[in-house]
């Protein structure tokens, strides 16, 4: 980080110096202040006594001017001869001008000097005047002075990178050691930061993802402690049934009901494997999803009459309320909402209730009603209701058939349907629970 802070230093200075002194060797003498300076020296010379001609020309060549004086035939005024000489074409042209603005030269091969010419009359002769600017010095200056800011700024720059660079770096050092301290499975690292600048957004960002993996490592420990509960117990009245009767402990009589037992047993594994099997399928992105449009209250119709004999078996009344409503929805996957819905209904309900079936039209899709006058769900619950393998009554988890998996399958099929579920429900006063999808979904909004 320090070194590619500082390289970039350097090659910004050093871009800087070039084109700084670039700068000064177009820019340092403009025309404006030669026409000037010539104009001076004009006015010095005519105004000065002929013979002190040649000590102004030495006084000024002491400060980077040198100068020349020549009469139209090109001889010099001066005894001391200039370290450049001119074209009589120049003379001429400086003479001859009726203009009595000073001539400039153009540019010489020395990127550093500037010539001008301009008339001037000693002792009443015309002489043609031309000075040249030699600022190859002080463009030597320039660039020290130049090149001495900018060694300084590189100095000074580096210094304060090495200083802020800690103050960087030690945060993401910091980041680094408690994302290998995750790797190894610790999910209990976190990262304290007070800054609110970006290298502070990541930490809080890290502190998030933290604590989300860590939920997702809780669910699956429980997970797994779930599924093998859930196996656990029909293996274990298995085990103990087909040993009785291996045995052959059990009278003769008996044997069919313990046969009959372990024939529940493993149906209930069974059901728990396939339910188990439709979540990671449905949790996986690749679950197929095959819209199409269908008559729902056919659907539920359908459902309630496979259902006749779970439902004959507990006397109870079903009363449907199903509006003629067309959907465009996965039908095979929401069959198995209606069915986990209505088993549950059933399973939950006492003997000679009542069960409502209601599906409607509403503003942007439809709902589905599945009423019991069961016993209902304590309010406690109601917020863990959809969670895979909750169940309100664990104690009674082997009586009641069931392992928790029923509800967060329709949760998960709603879901992929953008749609939402909800219960309703007091403890003994029945449950309500309420499908709704809609029927513009995400996918068909986009297109
Ligand atoms: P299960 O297969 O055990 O029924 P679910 O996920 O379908 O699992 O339901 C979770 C829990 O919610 C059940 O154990 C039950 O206690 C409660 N529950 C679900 N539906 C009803 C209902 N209609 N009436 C009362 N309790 C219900």
């Amino acid at each position: 980080m320090v070194v590619t802070f500082i390289c970039a230093v350097i090659i910004s200075l050093l871009a800087a110096y070039f084109i700084s002194s670039r700068f000064f060797q177009h820019e340092y003498t403009t025309e404006k202040e030669l026409t000037k300076m010539i104009k001076g020296t004009v006015e010095m010379i005519e105004q000065a006594e002929p013979d002190k001609v040649p000590d102004i020309v030495e006084t000024m060549r002491t400060y980077y001017f040198d100068l020349l004086i020549v009469d139209r035939n090109g001889i010099s005024y001066l005894e001391q001869p200039p370290s450049f000489a001119i074209t009589q074409a120049d003379v001429d042209h400086i003479l001859h001008s009726d203009d009595p603005v000073p001539f400039m030269f153009p540019y010489a091969e020395r990127d550093s000097s500037r010539m001008v010419g301009s008339p001037v009359a000693i002792s009443d002769q015309p002489y043609a005047l031309i000075i040249d600017f030699n600022y190859e010095e002080e463009v030597a200056g320039r660039r020290k002075t130049i090149i001495f800011t900018l060694v300084t700024a590189l100095f000074i720059g580096s210094f304060v990178i090495l200083l802020v660079s800690r103050h960087l770096v030690n945060p993401i050092k910091k980041l680094t050691d408690a994302a290998k301290e995750m790797a190894k499975g610790n999910f209990s690292v976190r990262l304290n930061s007070k800054n609110k600048d970006e290298v502070g957004e990541l930490i809080t960002s890290f502190n998030h993802m933290a604590t989300e993996v860590g939920k997702i490592d809780q669910m699956r420990q429980n997970f797994v402690g779930n599924v093998s509960h859930e196996i656990q117990s029909p293996l274990t009245s298995i085990k103990g049934f087909t040993k009785a009767l291996r045995d052959e402990i059990i009278p003769k009589q008996e044997q069919r009901e313990y046969l009959d037992i372990i024939y529940q047993e493993t149906e209930r594994l069974s059901r728990l494997s396939e339910n188990l099997l439709r979540l990671a399928s449905l949790d996986s992105e690749h679950h197929p999803y095959e819209p199409e449009k269908y008559r729902l209250d056919e659907q539920l119709r359908r459902i309630v009459l496979a259902m006749e004999p779970q439902w004959k078996k507990k006397n109870l009344q079903i009363s449907l309320d199903l509006a003629p409503v067309e959907l465009d929805a996965d039908q095979d996957l929401l069959e198995q909402v209606w069915l986990n819905l209505m088993t549950n209904a059933i399973k939950y309900s006492a003997e000679n209730g009542t069960i409502l079936l209601e599906a409607k039209r509403v503003h942007g899709g439809v709902t589905v009603k599945v009423k019991d006058g069961g016993k209902g769900i304590p309010a406690e619950a109601i917020p863990h209701i959809f969670d895979r393998f909750y169940k309100v009554d664990q104690a009674r988890s082997s009586k009641i058939d069931g392992s928790g998996l029923g509800l967060a399958i329709a949760k998960k099929i709603v879901a992929l349907h953008q749609g939402k579920i909800h219960v309703k429900s007091q403890q003994g006063a029945g449950a309500v629970f309420t499908v709704s999808i809609p029927e513009l979904r995400e996918e068909e909004m986009n297109d």
